[in-house]
């Protein structure tokens, strides 16, 4: 047979690594190189075993190999003398890390001394880097479902394989013997009409475990072929090509696969002579056209020097190990570990990609990241239906926890189980279900279970043999229900800007007919007061009496129509201070404010008005604050019926004057207080002030407007006892844009 031990070792890993059972395969592996190398006992220890054995933990601790040639009882590990006294005469230890880790540790102990040569344990270091490879590969898929994403077809063995029937039919083929003889399984084809054998002679040789060289049919090539019996009456078949580039492929192909991991063989000249294909994953161009360079060229230029003391200590050591930066076609560095051994021709390197575990890692964390944060909801679920996962959108959508959901039965929170079973029949014969309109129930909270819309999409992952359902689920109320919110929320902002351009349009309107009336009011009162003075001859005292009735009215009529104007003016914002020094304490002597203080006075109420010394000027509108005085002092008489009204301003502190209006009159209950200063409030369940007629309800929301244009603010007090205090303060200078215009 051809190739080097190692070549050969490797070969026949990666051909058990498809077939034995778990248990059995490190033992295989172990069988395997002492076959090989010529060792009479190698077993293969993982991590678990380090702990107890100081050599192990030696060897694991300091990453190099422990050989010790010629035993004796004076060594310092234990485990040294009781291979000693076990009758060995030499050992080799080998640990084999892979990203960082400790996978496992390779003994091997012979009878004669000084076996373990340099190059020895070289060629079983990276055959045990394989195996350590292989072995981790089993694990991370044995770990998760999910990983078959990745590793497409885990473990599929590279080499042909086939179980045949007695009479030479195929029964069972895998998909590299599919690929090889361009046959399936559904054909039947005779395994003579493939291969020109002669099964009981191959079979003879197997049980002696040799392999028999057999011309394929079709002329394509030779293939090394193993046959062994399966039981009821089948034997089982592998063909191992023996093309060397097909066979390093090969393994190429499924290491490739799993951890961008291949082989590199180079001369001593460190030509290279052969690489497989992976190795233009990591390089970045087809590895062919790596062939005949100098495996030195391809390493970045700073770490040449390293590399080819690497390769010196091979042929001193055996083997050598570390890690190389490729240089790639971008112009980027990509990282590999390697392990290089001695070769018939020159030397053989595994590589293998230094990230691909952390990328392997990330990629399974992405994906449970992935359905943990998706606002979809996101199952998982066993061969038999039972929720093994659920994220928190689940949660959410059917109000169970995720406790009470997991081990559950996936079919108790479909309502329409008969599509689910649908669904799932059809994903498990190979079909993907993709946004298929289902409906889910929740759980029963109370008031019985709620049906939720969804639609799923059903995928189906499988690893060795548990495969596992992956179930994404839109939820379809949510949407409904937050695109009609959008679209209300739309319309309301529609309506807002109708109501707005209505209410400008109200309020010029209300603005002009106030205006217009206006022009009547002051001919009918112009004329009254004419008539009243006699100035178209006399009247009798009933005349005289009615005609003052028609003057007053018609002055009620012109100040509310004047509040009207005023609210309107400031619902366009039209209205505009007019600023100057305003004297407080002089304002007592002003028209309007005596004439409130005659009426007063005409209804028995006494009428005070008091201001400290220190109040100071202050920048504000005259006119408009006389018309906040009137509008107080005005609602003060009138709501009072005994007592009186006393004004009192004052400084507050060092920036503001503080004016409050007190009466003795009938209060304002609290439920009315807070609606007092909007428009058309008028206090209601109030026994009403007959004689005054009833206003507008605009006059103290138009007061607040008022000072509140001046930079102040307006409050009312209920009087102990009896009555009312409206106060307001002023700022005695303004801030420059304090609201001047508006
Ligand atoms: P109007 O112009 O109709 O008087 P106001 O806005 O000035 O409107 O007043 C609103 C309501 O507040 C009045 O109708 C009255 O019920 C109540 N109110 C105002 N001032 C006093 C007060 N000093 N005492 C009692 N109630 C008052």
């Amino acid at each position: 047979m051809d190739g080097s031990p190692v070549e050969r070792s490797i070969e026949r890993i990666m051909r058990m690594s498809g077939m034995a059972p778990d248990g059995d395969l490190t033992d295989s592996f172990a069988a395997c190189i002492a076959e090989e190398f010529g060792i009479e006992a190698v077993n293969i220890r993982d991590e678990r075993m380090l702990g107890h054995s100081k050599l192990l933990e030696y060897v694991a601790n300091t990453r190099q190999p422990y050989v010790d040639n010629q035993l004796s009882e004076y060594s310092s590990f234990p485990e040294l003398i009781a291979y000693l006294n076990a009758g060995n005469r030499s050992c080799a230890v080998v640990p084999v890390a892979i990203g960082g880790r400790m996978v496992l540790v390779v003994e091997m102990l012979s009878k004669k001394q000084d076996l373990f040569s340099a190059g020895l344990v070289g060629g079983v270091t990276v055959a045990s880097y394989v195996v350590g490879l292989l072995i981790l590969q089993r694990r991370e898929t044995e770990q998760n479902a999910k990983m078959t994403r990745y590793f497409n077809s885990a473990f599929s063995s590279p080499v042909p394989q086939m179980i045949v029937s007695n009479e030479g039919t195929i029964l069972k083929l895998n998909g590299e013997a599919a690929r090889a003889f361009g046959v399936t399984e559904q054909q039947r084809a005779r395994l003579g009409s493939l291969l020109d054998i002669d099964m009981k002679r191959v079979k003879e040789r197997s049980m002696s475990g040799r392999e028999t060289l057999v011309g394929s049919r079709n002329g394509t090539g030779t293939y090394a072929v193993h046959a062994s019996d399966a039981g009821g009456s089948t034997t089982y078949v592998s063909a191992r090509s023996t093309r060397a580039a097909e066979r390093m492929e090969s393994i190429a192909g499924l290491m490739g696969k799993g951890y961008g991991a291949g082989f590199i063989e180079f001369g001593r000249d460190l030509r290279i002579t052969y690489s497989t294909q992976s190795l233009g994953k990591i390089i970045g161009y087809d590895s062919g056209l790596a062939l005949s360079r100098s495996i030195v060229d391809l390493v970045a230029e700073r770490e040449r020097g390293a590399f080819k003391e690497a390769v010196e200590r091979v042929d001193k050591e055996g083997s050598s190990t570390g890690m190389v930066g490729f240089s790639t076609d971008r112009g980027t560095i990509s990282q590999v570990n390697f392990i290089v051994s001695r070769a018939p021709e020159g030397y053989l390197m595994l590589f293998y990609d230094a990230w691909a575990q952390a990328y392997v890692g990330s990629m399974r964390s992405a994906f449970d990241e992935f359905l943990d944060s998706s606002s979809d909801m996101a199952l998982k679920v066993d061969e038999i239906g039972g929720i093994t996962y659920c994220n928190h959108s689940v949660e959410a959508v059917l109000g169970y926890e995720r406790s009470e959901l997991l081990g559950k039965d996936i079919r108790t929170i479909y309502a329409d189980q008969s599509v689910l079973e649908r669904d799932l029949a059809y994903v498990r014969n190979g079909g993907k279900v993709d946004n298929s309109y289902t409906m889910f129930t929740s759980k029963d909270q109370g008031q019985g279970a709620r049906k939720v819309e969804a639609t799923n999409s059903i995928r189906l992952f499988k690893t060795g043999d548990s495969p596992e359902y992956v179930i994404i689920a839109k939820e379809l109320e949510t949407g409904r229900l937050l695109k009609a919110q959008a679209e209300k929320i739309k319309k309301l902002d529609n309506d807002k800007e109708k109501l707005t351009a209505m209410g400008q349009q109200k309020s010029r309107f209300i603005y002009n007919i106030s205006h217009e009336l206006k022009t009547p009011l002051t001919n009918i009162k112009g004329f009254s007061k004419l008539l009243y003075s006699g100035e178209f001859g006399p009247l009798n005292p009933e005349q005289l009496s009615h005609i003052s009735t028609i003057i007053d009215e018609a002055n009620r009529l012109v100040e509310m129509i004047n509040q009207i104007l005023d609210a309107s003016k400031l619902d366009s914002k039209r209205m505009k201070l007019e600023l100057g020094e305003v004297d407080l304490r002089s304002m007592e002597s002003s028209p309007s404010i005596r004439a409130l203080a005659e009426m007063a006075a005409k209804k028995g109420l006494s009428f005070s008005w008091h201001s400290d010394f220190d109040v100071p000027t202050i920048i504000a509108d005259h006119g408009r604050l006389i018309q906040v005085f009137v509008n107080l002092i005005g609602n003060s008489i009138k709501f009072t019926e005994e007592g009186g009204i006393g004004v009192h301003i004052s400084k507050h502190g060092k920036r503001r004057v503080r004016c409050s209006v007190i009466d003795t009159g009938i209060g304002i209950s609290e439920e009315n207080r807070h609606r007092l200063f909007r428009k058309f409030y008028e206090a209601r369940g109030q026994v009403h002030v007959k004689q005054e007629g009833s206003g507008t309800g605009l006059g103290l929301s138009i007061t607040k407007e008022i000072v509140n244009m001046h930079g102040g603010a307006i409050g009312y007090e209920p009087v102990e006892g009896h009555g009312s205090e409206f106060w307001f303060t002023l700022p005695i200078k303004r801030k420059r844009k304090d609201r001047s215009t508006r």
